[in-house]
């Protein structure tokens, strides 16, 4: 195993035992116990949830937290829920997974040349973390930005999941721009050589956004098939 493996290894054991925030902690638990109608027959995961994919890939694709009744269940990013169903399609399109479907552990994807985090990696009450709760689980993810010796981009899901990236990438650099344009939707940061890695936006594939129209499959793909031809 390499030293970054090993490394991951020992994040992600811290990642799963942490019991940092309390209100979250709670929360989870509770989900654990009262389950969904649906999903009556699952042994729920209930813990943090830690990232995924290929730490020595070049992308990193930032969310928020974990989904009550998604990763929260399935133990894993993006699964089991509606905002994976939503962004696994379009990753498998863009050639970034093996397949498109995210069901549970077990269901054999494998990402390629990506790995996802989240900001919070315990699911909030009404997907809310609070700034004390994402502050608590920031170091999680600048131990993940380190390891990630070959990064070139991150793939910004959401306003939150882009004020995270974009405080690490002034960190790591040593900048500090002024007049950065406000986060929306398809937009691409530093895409120069003095700063690394670049940063690509989009709206949270969260049913809330793809139900409404605000993030259509066609606004989504464009999103890959630029991260695609920036590598
Ligand atoms: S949100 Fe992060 S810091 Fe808080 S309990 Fe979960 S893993 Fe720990």
């Amino acid at each position: 195993m390499s030293d970054i493996h090993r490394n991951l290894s020992e994040l992600n054991l811290e990642v799963i035992n942490c019991r940092r925030c309390s209100r979250l902690v709670e929360w989870r638990e509770r989900i654990v116990r009262t389950k969904k109608r649906a999903y009556f027959e699952w042994d729920y995961w209930g813990k943090p949830v830690p990232g995924l994919g290929d730490i020595n890939g070049k992308i990193l694709i930032l969310g928020l937290a974990p989904g009550a009744h998604g990763s929260n269940r399935t133990g894993r990013m993006f699964t089991g829920d509606a905002s994976g169903d939503f962004l696994y399609p379009a990753l498998y399109d863009a050639g970034f997974t093996s397949q498109p479907e995210a069901l549970s552990v077990n269901d054999g994807l494998k990402l390629k040349n990506i790995y996802i985090s989240a900001v919070c990696r315990c699911a909030p009450p009404d997907n809310k973390p609070t700034r004390e709760e994402m502050a608590n689980c920031r170091p999680f993810l600048d131990r993940e930005f380190t390891l990630m010796r070959n990064m070139v981009g991150v793939v910004a899901l959401g306003k939150i999941a882009f004020d995270s990236a974009l405080d690490l990438i002034k960190k790591q650099n040593g900048i500090n721009p002024t007049n950065m344009p406000k986060f929306g939707h398809g937009k691409l940061y530093f895409s120069n050589d003095r700063v690394r890695p670049w940063l690509l936006t989009s709206y949270h594939p969260s049913r809330q956004n793809t139900q409404t129209g605000r993030l259509t499959k066609k606004m989504f793909k464009e999103i890959w098939e630029t991260a695609r031809k920036l590598l």
